[in-house]
């Protein structure tokens, strides 16, 4: 583990591999842990934030919903055939999501900090990241993964085969990971595959 008091270890997958069912295993361990990128996507375009400001200074006020709030569905819809605008949109928020999670991760108090970082292969590797000390790969064989996205989300399977296409390969993931959860098992497999590694974690941490 590197030196950094509060080693920051990136957490990634692919598309319901079991990120989340992997971040809620660490953080029954070892409670406040983790930083969530949901809740950083959320925090930079709350009302009144410069992330929101952008936004709308970029995509137009159709983007905002008669609340003031970002229009999710508004705002998906407008880049989802348009990878330009992707682009745009990420390269606007990305920046503010990473600084949102890294001030979060200052005021950890647990022994490492988890950030969850669902596009780590997709939006620049360990380069985009270099204050990881770690990255854990949940990983899960295709046709498991694929199952999962359609028993969870409902949608078809043309449309689950589309979304693991869209993202990087699981060899690719893979190239990235210092540590590996397989997830492929049953749910207490894999939160006993997280209990290991932290104490591994751990146990290399201390001094000998
Ligand atoms: P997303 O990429 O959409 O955020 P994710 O990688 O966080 O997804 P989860 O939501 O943790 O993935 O898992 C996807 C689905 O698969 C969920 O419904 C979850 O309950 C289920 N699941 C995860 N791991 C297992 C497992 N080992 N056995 C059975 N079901 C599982």
């Amino acid at each position: 583990m590197a030196s950094r008091e509060r080693p920051l270890i990136g957490l990634t997958g692919g598309v319901a591999s079991g990120k989340s069912t992997a971040a809620r295993a660490f953080e029954a361990l070892r409670p406040g842990c983790r930083v969530d990128a949901d809740a950083a996507a959320r925090a930079v375009v709350e009302p009144g934030s410069e992330g929101l400001a952008a936004v709308v200074a970029h995509f137009g006020p159709g983007v905002l919903g008669g609340d003031g709030r970002l229009d999710r569905a508004a705002l998906r819809q407008r880049v989802f055939a348009d990878a330009a605008a992707r682009k745009r949109l990420e390269a606007l928020l990305h920046p503010r999501i990473r600084a949102w999670m890294l001030a979060q991760a200052e005021a950890a108090t647990t022994p490492y900090v988890l950030l969850d970082i669902p596009l780590l292969a997709e939006g620049g590797g360990r380069a985009a990241w270099p204050m990881l000390a770690r990255i854990v790969v949940v990983d899960a064989p295709v046709a498991l993964q694929e199952a999962r996205l359609i028993a969870r989300d409902g949608i078809d399977p043309a449309l689950a085969a589309h979304m693991i296409a869209a993202q990087a390969s699981r060899a690719e993931r893979l190239a990235l990971a210092d540590d590996v959860l397989v997830n492929r098992g049953s749910p207490a497999e894999l939160a006993a595959a997280v209990a290991r590694l932290e104490g591994h974690w751990l146990r290399d941490a201390q001094p000998p």
